[in-house]
């Protein structure tokens, strides 16, 4: 049987990494054994449906990377692929009513005083908490119908059977066992005829023919209920994958508290798809070895559930920053130059700095500028640059004196190399040299400073090189001396030594 796996994500907010990586691993999973992987939406809850969601999601998957075959985009055989729409078409209802008459599900009319009522004794008396059977389960025929011809609201609850042991394997876990005494029963159906998640979800993925439940922890205790649930209809259970819960380095469960969490804040942050990708396949999940650097084509290959763990995996930002160093030093300089443009022009770059860090987004402003007035030149720049910088959104500080007509003096730097004996001398050969030159090499730079080392018998490079730095770009650290000069060009530097010559003294 060929492998069906599905993400369902609820509109209920932006998707996190959490729910981003499980998406991944199916569409790994499914990929590697040329399986499908579907996106169905849920969305029954309405009380908990936020605008926005749903384009969210979408635009999250684009932007990693992570395919579907089936889905509400895509169409496919087993569609409509959005809950809503399946409960519209009485998907649900007719699966209710089968579980009705087999006895498996039941009409429960507490109100919810009744049930308020019912927590609190429980809680008193120190009982489970939830529902398990109240007044409605075991009512007679009779009792329903009174209650249902006085127009009283209902609930529709699983049967939960008692005094049983109900188990899953759990593919990473192995078996799982309850007390069926201890499930509760939940609601299948709403008081406003929608389902809930566990019936819904559940009706669909026997549809939808999935062979792999493949979601977060966070989903064990719903799993008996959901066996119970396929045992009822007699259906064949899928096979339950529970992939373990994401923490932040402390230990604690990944929250905002750590930072990011939510997925498009990382590329707003100026963090690559490709690194995130890399980086999220590698929380809970493992390719054996000691290999972190995976290309979508190696995760594909290597991505089977052996390689999945039980313990929870650690979302490490310093990796992850690591990581993206990696994948910018790996793009072509033209695929860099367009990813930073894009990068720039979308709105919520600036939405995410402007409050974090307005200097970081003036110094991008001037990149975004300086790419629309000469892309060659700042082309260079940001290639000088890429060796130092660990996200795109590093790149306008990193290259703002390349852009800035005046870059400003550290005035440390300035008291430590500009007030040096040589310091006027040097740059008034430097600008000898360069006078009348439309442009200079690399080569050429060196051979400069080469000539007024010796020329002046310095033993070392530095006395020249400092001030040399200090004069073109206000500070005592930047990319490579001679390739910057020759990228500065012989203008900039004359206009920029003028300028320092006036601080040497
Ligand atoms: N709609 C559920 C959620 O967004 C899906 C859980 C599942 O994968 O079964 O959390």
């Amino acid at each position: 049987m060929s492998v069906r796996v599905r993400y369902a994500p609820s509109p209920t907010g932006s998707p996190h990494v959490g729910n981003i990586r499980d998406a991944l691993f199916k569409h790994l999973f499914a990929a590697h054994h040329h399986g499908t992987h579907l996106l169905r939406i849920e969305d029954t809850d309405r009380t908990r449906f936020v605008e926005g969601a749903i384009e969210d999601i979408f635009e999250s998957l684009h932007w990693l990377g992570i395919q579907w075959q089936e889905g509400p985009d895509k169409g496919g055989a087993y569609g409509p692929y959005i809950q809503s729409e399946r409960q519209a078409e009485g998907i649900y209802d007719r699966y209710i009513e089968q579980l009705l008459e087999a006895g498996h599900a039941y009409k429960a009319f507490d109100t919810s005083e009744e049930l308020a009522e019912m927590r609190e004794y429980q809680q008193i008396n120190k009982q489970p908490i939830g529902y398990f059977g109240g007044v409605w389960r075991d009512a007679s025929p009779e009792e329903v119908a009174q209650a249902e011809a006085e127009g009283r609201p209902f609930v529709v609850r699983l049967k939960i059977p008692r005094d049983q042991t109900i188990a899953i394997e759990d593919a990473i876990r192995g078996r799982i066992e309850w007390d069926s005494n201890t499930v509760d029963d939940p609601v299948l159906l709403k008081a406003d005829r929608m389902p809930t998640y566990h019936f819904a979800a559940m009706v669909d993925d026997h549809l939808m023919e999935i062979t792999h439940i493949i979601r977060g922890e966070e989903w064990i205790s719903s799993a008996p209920k959901h066996a119970v649930l396929f045992d009822a209809f007699g259906w064949t259970r899928p096979v339950f994958v529970h992939c373990p819960v994401i923490k932040g380095k402390d230990g604690s469960k990944l929250s905002k508290r750590h930072g990011d969490t939510r997925c498009l804040d990382f590329r707003a942050a100026g963090i690559l798809p490709e690194a995130l990708r890399n980086f999220i396949a590698l929380i809970g999940w493992s390719p054996g070895g000691d290999r972190e650097i995976l290309n979508e084509a190696e995760l594909i290959e290597a991505f089977d559930l052996g390689g999945l763990q039980p313990s929870s995996g650690v979302f490490d930002l310093d990796k992850l920053t690591w990581m993206n160093g990696h994948y910018l030093r790996a793009c072509t300089a033209e695929n860099l130059t367009e990813r930073l443009k894009v990068f720039l022009a979308h709105p919520e770059t600036a939405r995410y700095w402007e409050p974090r860090d307005p200097e970081k987004l003036a110094a991008l402003h001037l990149l975004k500028e300086g790419i629309e007035k000469d892309e060659a030149y700042a082309r260079q720049a940001i290639e000088l640059e890429r060796e130092r910088v660990t996200s795109l959104a590093d790149f306008g500080e990193a290259t703002a004196f390349f852009f800035q007509d005046e870059p400003p003096f550290d005035e440390k730097a300035v008291e430590k190399w500009l007030r040096v004996d040589h310091a006027g001398d040097l740059i008034r050969f430097l600008q000898a040299n360069l006078n009348g030159a439309e442009s200079v090499s690399v080569e050429a730079c060196e051979a400069m400073l080469r000539g007024y080392q010796e020329e002046k018998g310095f033993e070392k490079l530095g006395p020249v090189v400092h001030p040399t730095r200090v004069a073109l770009t206000g500070k005592t650290v930047g990319p490579g001396l001679f390739e910057l000069m020759s990228v500065l060009g012989p203008d900039r530097m004359r206009a920029r030594l003028s300028r320092a010559l006036e601080r040497t003294t």
